[in-house]
C-alpha cells in the first residue's frame, strides 16, 4: 500500500514519509532523531525500515537530524552535490558509502520508486522539490519556494498527491514581529509562498486531476493553521471546487502525522 504523509511541517522543523509499500523513503530529517523515531513509531516502522533520506536544500529545518539518522541507522542520503556540501559542512559528517549525489532535474530510482528532484526558486545553493512515481501514480513535496515557476508546474501538474507550502498570510507577515530584512526576503522570488499564491497553485493543481493536497511549511508567527485553511477552501469555492468530493484538502500540522494519502 502506498503511503505519503508528513511528520513534522513547519519553519521548526520539516520530515516527510513516503513508501510504495516496498520502499521506504524520508524528504528531509529537520528534527532530531529522537523525534522521527518516534513518528515513524506512530506510523508503525522504524528508522531501519527507511531506505534512504532526500534532502531538499540545506537550511536546518530540512537537515538538523539527517547525520545522527544516517550514522546511526545506517541510512543513505540522497542530495544534490551543493546540498551535500553545504550540509554536511554545517550538521558535521555521515559515513562516505551513504552519500549519494544526484543531478537536479534528471530523475533516478530507488527500489522500485522513481524521483524527480526538479530546481525551485529558494535562497539555498541548489534547492529542489520532488515528484516520486511509483504503480503509475505521482506523488510531490514542494515547499521552501519564492514563486511557481514552468517547471515546478510540469512536475506538479500529474501528481494524485502534493504536499505544498502555504507559508504566511501576507498582511500578518506585514504587520507582524519579524525584522523587516527578513520581511523583505520571505516575500522575496527566492523566499516563500503565501497562502494566496498557494491556493491559486492548489486550484489549478486540482483542476488536472490532484485528489489530495496538503498546506504545508506554514510559518508559526505569520500563519495559523485556520487562516491558512480558509484562503485555499475559499479560492476553491471561487472555482467550483469542492472539498470532500474533487479534493481532500488537510492542513500539515507543525508537529504530529498527516496522512496526505
Ligand atoms: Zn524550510
Ligand atoms: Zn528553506
Amino acid at each position: 500500500m502506498p503511503k505519503f504523509c508528513t511528520l513534522f511541517s513547519g519553519s521548526s522543523g520539516n520530515c516527510t514519509f513516503i513508501s510504495d509499500g516496498r520502499t521506504n523513503l524520508l524528504v528531509d530529517a529537520g528534527v532530531s532523531a529522537t523525534r522521527i523515531c518516534a513518528a515513524l513509531a506512530e506510523i508503525g516502522y522504524t528508522p531501519y525500515d527507511i531506505d534512504g533520506i532526500l534532502l531538499t536544500h540545506e537550511h536546518r529545518d530540512h537537515v538538523s537530524g539527517v547525520n545522527v539518522m544516517s550514522r546511526n541507522f545506517s541510512i543513505p542520503v540522497y542530495a544534490n552535490s551543493g546540498t551535500m556540501e553545504k550540509t554536511l559542512s554545517t550538521i558535521g559528517w555521515i559515513f562516505d558509502d551513504y552519500i549519494h549525489t544526484f543531478r537536479t532535474n534528471e530523475k533516478f530510482s530507488i527500489g522500485d520508486i522513481e524521483v524527480f528532484p526538479f530546481s525551485i526558486p529558494h535562497d539555498t545553493v541548489d534547492p529542489v522539490g520532488y515528484t516520486f512515481r511509483f504503480d503509475g501514480e505521482y506523488y510531490s513535496v514542494a515547499t521552501d519556494i519564492g514563486y511557481i515557476t514552468d517547471n515546478i508546474l510540469k512536475h506538479l501538474c500529474k501528481s494524485k498527491a502534493v504536499l505544498i507550502e502555504s507559508n504566511h498570510d501576507v498582511d500578518m507577515l506585514k504587520c507582524g514581529p519579524y525584522p523587516y530584512p527578513l520581511k523583505k526576503r520571505i516575500l522575496s522570488d527566492r523566499g516563500h509562498l503565501s497562502n494566496e499564491n498557494a491556493a491559486h497553485l492548489a486550484a489549478q493543481l486540482v483542476k488536472w486531476g490532484t485528489k489530495s493536497i496538503a498546506l504545508g511549511h506554514l510559518s508559526e508567527k505569520n500563519n495559523t493553521e485556520e487562516v491558512a485553511y480558509k484562503a485555499t477552501a475559499e479560492c476553491f469555492a471561487n472555482n467550483d471546487i469542492c472539498i470532500g468530493t474533487d479534493v481532500n484538502l488537510q492542513v500539515a500540522p507543525k508537529d504530529g502525522i498527516c496522512e496526505i494519502c
